[in-house]
């Protein structure tokens, strides 16, 4: 029997996300035998007296049930505390408590029902039967090891001492118990098949939904996140700066003259380039918290939070030469590219509008093109070049670190 329970728990070694959640799902649904077996048990015996009558009887079911109580309280604190215990080990913990409680259950309510001690207990422990029988196997029918040997566990006992017993009354009750277990059984199994495949169809939606949410926030061609992901990462990172005090900078990078590769090698040519340029500025991220994205068309952005505001210049410079440094072949041709970067950076304040720091970093931008494209600027600067020698930080009057000149004043 043993063998044919253990074949019946999930014996993949590998616990799928789906047996996982069953698993969760079976301890959240056997919460209520934690105290309803012990309770019930208690509320009767002392309603009989049995503490005085049988002691030694009540004291080692009374144990039984304390011990199958703490158990499940100790699975269930272990498996929603630490979600990395939901494992195969534990469920099967959990399948043996349930089949224990079910067996303990049945085997005493046969003995109380049969052995006509405590007649006063006769009914109620009939119908306390009756409702864990079935609605405990429907409740835990997750477990197709729970969902069989729980109400044969529960049944059985009572079956074999109305056929020992015997007698005309025991012989119809008999039968009409049997029935009753068919009839529990089968319940259970469309019960259990039900779940299972409402949980299968929901992983599905949600697997589905975790790749649409993907696709819809990543750009086709370059593999790069596009601009509805920066939207949400620049509401994320512009608060966590916010709380920190730490400088967030944008980086609005645009190809310049990119029509004309287009329009002289072809849009593939310009595709090509396009996803050069996006791995070119990848490799410029250094940590993870870094974010590069294809904001539009030839248009990307790189956003950081800042930990050293001297370096934003060179940074910049290293996006200029990056983006430089792309090269296509186009027959015996070299095609290259540069771009243009416009740099600003703040200290994101309670109830500032971080949109003007993009309209900032887009002002800076277009300097950049005026000053002669290929080159960045950074906003409220000059110019490009005497700014990577002239740059130094300073202290504003409540003691933050910004750079020099770019400094922006909110309202
Ligand atoms: P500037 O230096 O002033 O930015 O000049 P530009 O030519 O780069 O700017 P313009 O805005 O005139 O042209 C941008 C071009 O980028 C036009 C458009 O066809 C091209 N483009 C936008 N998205 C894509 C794309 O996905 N693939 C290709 N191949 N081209 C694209
Ligand atoms: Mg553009
Ligand atoms: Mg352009």
């Amino acid at each position: 029997m043993v063998t044919s329970i253990m074949k019946m728990l999930p014996n993949d070694t590998e616990f799928t996300d789906l047996e996982k959640r069953a698993h969760l799902d079976l301890a959240k649904r056997a919460r209520g035998g934690t105290i309803i077996y012990l309770a019930i048990w208690l509320i009767s015996a002392i309603w009989v007296g049995m503490v005085q009558t049988s002691p030694v009887f009540f004291f080692v079911n009374t144990f039984f049930f304390l011990v199958a109580a703490a158990m499940r309280i100790v699975h269930y604190r272990r498996l929603t505390l630490h979600p990395d215990m939901n494992t195969k080990g534990m469920y099967d913990w959990l399948v043996v408590v349930l089949m224990f409680s079910g067996f303990h259950w049945g085997a005493l309510s046969a003995w109380v029902i049969f052995s006509g001690s405590y007649p006063e207990l006769y009914y109620p422990y009939m119908v306390i039967l009756a409702a864990f029988g079935t609605g405990g196997t429907t409740a835990l029918s997750i477990s197709r090891a729970v969902s069989l040997f729980y109400p044969l566990f529960i049944f059985v006992p009572s079956l074999i001492l109305l056929g020992v017993t015997g007698g005309k009354e025991n012989m119809l009750m008999l039968m009409c118990t049997t029935f009753a277990l068919l009839y529990v059984l089968g319940a259970s199994r469309l019960s259990r098949d039900d779940y299972w495949s409402a949980i299968a169809s929901q992983k599905v939606a949600e697997d589905q939904a975790s790749v649409m949410e993907k696709l819809s926030i990543t750009d086709q061609l370059t593999r790069l996140n596009n601009r509805m992901y920066f939207e949400n990462r620049f509401i994320e990172e512009w608060d966590r700066c916010g709380r920190m005090n730490v400088p967030i900078a944008i980086f609005m990078i645009d190809l310049d003259h990119f029509k004309v590769i287009n329009d002289t090698y072809g849009h593939a040519a310009g595709d090509e380039c396009l996803v050069k340029v996006a791995a070119a500025l990848r490799g410029e991220m250094k940590r993870t918290i870094d974010t590069v994205v294809r904001y539009g068309g030839e248009e990307f952005i790189v956003m950081i939070a800042v930990t050293d505001v001297n370096a934003l210049p060179a940074m910049a410079q290293r996006l200029v030469n990056a983006v430089a440094g792309v090269s296509m072949c186009r027959g015996n041709q070299q095609v290259s590219v540069s771009c243009s970067v416009g740099l600003a950076s703040t200290i994101p304040s309670r109830g500032a509008d971080k949109d003007k720091l993009l309209r900032a970093a887009d002002k800076a931008l277009y300097q950049a093109k005026d000053g002669g494209r290929n080159r960045y600027c950074i906003y409220g600067e000059p110019s490009t070049e005497t700014v990577l020698k002239e740059i130094k930080p300073r202290k504003t009057k409540d003691g933050r670190a910004t750079l020099s000149g770019t400094e922006m004043t909110f309202a």
